[in-house]
């Protein structure tokens, strides 16, 4: 005689994905809002879909371009200075935000300004 599966007992307790029509799988629970992304592919698009429902959007990184969550990005600022062609030559300077990987590995750096 085979016991009965504990884990069918904590499936029903799972609450019910509106989006997807079925209850949440164990790694969308684990998948917490604002955490970093998990290495394996499934796992990330697991991740994300968690991210995005809870109404955080992508930014893309200024060094890489790589499209990242606000938890993804770093604290560093890339500085970026243009001239516009018409209006007499306004000079523009631009901040925009690194993410942890290129942080790590000194890819921020400060252009023009
Ligand atoms: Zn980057």
């Amino acid at each position: 005689m085979r016991p009965p599966i504990p884990n069918s007992q904590a499936q029903q307790a799972l609450p019910i994905n509106p989006r997807r029509g079925r209850r949440f799988g164990i790694s969308e629970l684990l998948a917490a809002v604002g955490s970093q992304p998990p290495k394996g592919y499934i796992q990330w698009h697991t991740w994300a879909e968690v991210q995005h429902n809870a109404g955080l959007r992508q930014s893309r990184c200024a060094h890489c371009g790589k499209w990242k969550y606000p938890q993804e990005m770093s604290a560093l600022e890339e500085t970026h200075k243009g001239t516009t062609r018409k209006h007499g030559g306004t000079v523009i300077i631009t901040k925009h935000k690194v993410c942890n990987e290129c942080a790590a590995n000194g890819g921020a750096k400060a252009s023009g300004a």
